[in-house]
């Protein structure tokens, strides 16, 4: 069995580095015994150097950092250039990132929507900064998500084109890389419910079966496809059991050290 996977993704928090630190220690400081479990932690771009540093440099950090990885949030689709404000794949793995969240439904949405959208990101801008990041050496998690579900089931032709889309001239040989976030824009965010078990492993079926019509089912045998959306310490476990989830990708509870913690230790003990 592979091991599962949880990816921190820290949004534009914590409002200062000390805090950032403190966060980060904290994390380290419950995963010294984990061996089934993948950790990887998104901050916002401006920390990203210190904990690649801090990773690299401490004697005893050195077992850890086989464990635990530093990501991105997002990249830019070319290596240099005359861009202002963008940070480049290249740039990412040069400092020491491995993986890259892309797509996340906060930059896909329409600025100002009611979804909290800041960018309006096309499926066409994703698939280049897919192949950015492959091309850089680090591991996309495209995140894929619904706005809403309609009674129609429209929203698995939804999620069709955006996986069919943004995987668009992947090669074979690079989309075991690739780890699918099914996040449901709804189920996103304060107030919101979180899909059930039930529900996303039926979009984990629907998932494999889109990426193995795509790329044939024996390239897509060591593709992960894990869960987003309102995951916490208490609704893990069951997206482990029922739901077969490949690993998670908490925002709000990745920012609590208790309950991120505690989300590691289910998934070291219920994956077996
Ligand atoms: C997210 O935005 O990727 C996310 C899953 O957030 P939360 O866990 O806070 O719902």
């Amino acid at each position: 069995m592979s091991k599962s996977i949880i990816i921190a993704n820290w949004k534009m928090n914590p409002e200062n580095l000390k805090e950032a630190e403190r966060l980060f220690s904290g994390i380290i400081k419950s995963i010294s015994d984990i061996k089934k479990t993948e950790i990887v932690i998104c901050p916002p771009f401006i920390f990203l150097p210190y904990f690649t540093k801090a990773i690299k440099s401490e004697e005893k950090l050195i077992k850890i950092s086989k464990k635990i990885k530093i990501g991105a949030q997002d990249l830019f689709f070319e290596d240099s250039g005359a861009y202002t404000g963008e940070i480049s794949a290249p740039m990412l793995y040069d400092i020491g990132a491995r993986y890259a969240i892309i797509g996340h439904s906060e930059r896909r949405n329409p600025p100002f929507s009611s979804l909290g959208g800041t960018i309006g990101e096309t499926n066409l801008e994703i698939n280049k900064k897919i192949k950015a990041a492959l091309r850089a050496g680090l591991q996309p998690i495209l995140c894929v998500g619904e706005n809403l579900r309609d009674e129609n089931h429209e929203y698995l032709n939804f999620i069709k084109i955006q996986i069919e889309e943004c995987l668009d001239g992947i090669s074979k040989n690079s989309i075991s890389k690739v780890i699918v976030a099914y996040e449901p824009v709804w189920a996103i965010g304060n107030g919101a419910r979180p899909a059930t078990p039930e529900e996303f492993y039926e979009m984990k079926i629907f998932i494999r079966k889109i990426l193995s019509d795509k790329f044939g089912v024996k390239f897509i045998s060591g593709a992960r496809i894990i869960y987003g959306g309102s995951v916490d310490d208490k609704n893990v476990e069951s997206f482990i059991k029922e739901g077969k989830a490949d690993g998670f990708l908490p925002g709000r509870a990745s920012l609590d050290i208790k309950k991120f913690s505690q989300i590691i230790k289910i998934c070291e003990t219920s994956n077996n």
